[in-house]
């Protein structure tokens, strides 16, 4: 085991999950000694904290199942995965009354799940650095929330339905008739941020595609929907720390670190190194992983400067 630096000082914690409140990433923390859970701001948090072995984790729904004081429905520890048994079987249910909602007869669905469905929604086009492109749904309300927490580069905010199940049907016909996929995987947006390829053309592809997104919706005999065609720019990704950027070389899941957060698109963030370096790191490492949080001295890390 690893000999504790400054034992006594350092706090038992676990992140839990990185939240987007009024558009500024913040960082949900539970805290083992005082049994509360906090919500900090990500941008200058420091990350100084060692990973204890053998470690232990927390569900990371417990936060807010605490905030909404329903944490006795948590098993809280959880041995593999990211959720306890009980988290993941209310997820389940819940996931399996909304799965397909918009392909079943509206007079099967139960009036609990149509009056959750009632309220409007946005279809969107958004874009990554690796040139990949997706089209995605969101409420209206948390558009913004919605393409933040995605680590959405730009968007083209295309039309507005007046429910969720209109929105769903649209999706799929952009999908299964145009081909633009509902998802992107994390390692292509970290290959994006890493090796931007398609910086200057990604909101001109996004424009030649959403114009042909709403060519083919307003022809497909849906009419309850309004244009919208704004853009959105995610504010972070421009930021100056990005550009040279590596990828840190630990997993933050393991061993020990000394950096602080310097910008935040979706989970992966941009930190500046004890070292001086201004590294990429995915956030969701660490997420769930109880550390010893404090006066770290991280380990030594080996990355050759990017020359460009
Ligand atoms: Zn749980």
């Amino acid at each position: 085991m690893k000999k504790m630096v400054n034992d006594s000082s350092n706090r038992r914690i676990t992140h839990l999950k990185v939240l987007w409140e009024k558009n500024q990433p913040h960082i949900q923390i539970y805290d083992h000694d005082t049994e509360k859970v906090t919500t900090q701001s990500l941008i200058g948090y420091g990350l100084s904290y060692q990973v204890p072995t053998p470690f232990e984790k927390v569900c990371v729904n417990y936060g807010d199942l605490f905030k909404a004081k329903r944490q006795n429905r948590c098993e809280k520890l959880v041995k593999s995965g990211k959720k306890c048994g009980n988290c993941i079987r209310e997820d389940n249910i819940f996931a399996s009354q909304f799965h397909n909602v918009h392909t079943k007869d509206r007079s099967s669905i139960s009036q609990k799940i149509l009056k959750r469905m009632e309220k409007e929604n946005i279809l969107y086009i958004a874009g990554f650095l690796d040139g990949s492109t997706k089209v995605g749904t969101s409420a209206s309300n948390r558009i913004q929330t919605r393409l933040l927490e995605q680590g959405a580069i730009h968007a083209v905010l295309v039309v507005e339905t007046p429910d969720g199940i209109t929105v769903r049907l649209l999706e799929d016909l952009i999908t299964k008739e145009l081909g633009v996929g509902q998802a992107i995987s994390t390692r292509r947006k970290i290959d994006g941020l890493l090796n931007p390829l398609m910086k200057d053309s990604l909101q001109e592809e996004l424009n030649i595609i959403s114009k042909r997104v709403k060519e083919r919706i307003l022809t497909s005999g849906i009419t309850e929907i309004t244009e919208i065609d704004t853009t959105w720019d995610n504010e972070y990704s421009s930021e100056k720390c990005w550009e040279k950027i590596q990828k840190y070389p630990i997993n933050l899941s393991t061993g020990s670190h000394d950096m602080e957060i310097l910008s935040v698109v979706g989970r992966v963030v941009a930190l500046n190194h004890s070292s001086g370096m201004t590294l990429l790191a995915d956030l969701d490492e660490l997420l769930g992983i109880t550390v010893e949080y404090g006066q770290i001295l991280g380990d030594e890390i080996s990355v050759q400067a990017k020359l460009f």
